[in-house]
């Protein structure tokens, strides 16, 4: 079984700038992503606020080119789902699905997962009309009205890539004011295709092989209607992708990984950084900055165990 120096959690922003700064430093690197190369940021149309990209770029692109970059200076990257984590001797155990793997330091950049709405005919109808990823879904409600679930940066900024494709977007939302950034919220407000339908919740969703329409309530005055949609996009929020760590190291009470001003954790030579950790303000710029700097801190606690080993 391969060693390596640095194990890192995540292929999103936090990860993958992790991964650039340690193989520089000619550590043996190996990222294990679950699903696809820079996490949420590949799952979003454009990025606006990161430094160096004035008319924005994609988030294929900025993802594509991260990894690349990773590559280059010796990074693996295996698309793997890491289940557990454990330490034996002095290395760590990483294990997922298929495989285990050894290493000497960890960094946690598993950032987190998109919140479901937990009401009857979400599940089933996923896939079907229900879906939490614009970019993927957007071109197949081509000329249809859709409802979005949020009010967030994430319903705003993705909702206003959706009104390429629909007609009209009536965003849902629980209070009757936004927490998305101004920027963000005059955008929406200024957009005709946007309707916006306040202090509102999503009790069920309902159709026989497509979504067709959800029932909604008016959380002021308790009164419940149908409303007709074709589709339903829900961007809620995010929880902590930490149920791997069970116990391994120590998480808030939301389940975020707690760290130290090293970003180390619980755990010495385990690190974390990204949107997993408790703090972070889930920024993609913010995301690579931590990676950079659980890197360096990784690489310093190794070197502090080989002076240590010398003696
Ligand atoms: P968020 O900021 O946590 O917003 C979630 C929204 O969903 C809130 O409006 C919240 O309502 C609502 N909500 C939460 N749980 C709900 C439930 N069970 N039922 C109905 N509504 C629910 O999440 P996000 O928009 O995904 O953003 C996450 C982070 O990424 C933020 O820090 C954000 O700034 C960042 N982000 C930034 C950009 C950008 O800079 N362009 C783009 C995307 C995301 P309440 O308002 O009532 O709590």
């Amino acid at each position: 079984m391969a060693s390596y120096d640095v194990l890192i959690i995540g292929g999103g922003g936090a990860g993958l700038t992790a991964a650039i700064y340690t193989s520089r430093a000619n550590l043996k690197t190996l990222v294990l992503e679950k699903l696809t190369p820079g996490g949420q940021i590949a799952l979003t149309d454009a990025v606006e606020n990161y430094p160096g990209f004035p008319e924005g770029v994609t988030g294929t692109e900025i993802s594509m080119r991260m990894e690349q970059q990773a590559k280059r200076y010796g990074t693996e990257v295996q698309y793997e789902e890491v289940t557990s984590i454990a330490k034996s001797n002095s290395e760590f155990q990483v294990k997922t699905r298929g495989a285990s793997h050894q290493a000497r330091s960890v960094i946690i950049a598993s950032g987190a997962s998109f919140r479901t709405l937990e009401v009857p005919g979400e599940r089933e109808l996923t896939g079907r009309g229900v879906s939490y990823c614009a970019t993927c879904d957007g071109a197949f409600f081509k000329n249809k009205e859709i409802v979005v679930v949020g009010g967030g940066d994430s319903a705003m900024q993705e909702g206003l890539f959706l009104t390429r494709f629909v007609t009209k977007l009536n965003v849902v939302h629980r209070r009757d004011k936004l927490r998305a950034s101004p920027i963000l919220q005059d955008r929406a407000r200024e957009n005709p295709k946007f309707s916006f339908v306040w202090d509102t919740a999503v009790m069920r969703i309902e159709g026989d092989k497509k979504v067709e329409k959800v029932r909604l309530k008016n959380l002021k005055t308790n009164a419940e209607k149908d409303f007709k949609t074709d589709g339903v996009f829900v961007f809620i929020g995010h929880d902590p992708a930490t149920k791997f760590l069970d116990g391994f190291i120590e998480l808030d009470e939301k389940g975020y990984v707690k760290t130290d001003d090293r970003l180390g954790t619980s755990q010495p030579g385990v690190f974390a950084a990204g949107e997993v950790r408790a703090g972070a303000v889930k920024q993609l710029v913010s995301a690579c900055g931590e990676g950079c700097e659980a890197a360096l801190n990784a690489q310093a606690y190794l070197e502090e165990l080989e002076v240590a080993g010398k003696k």
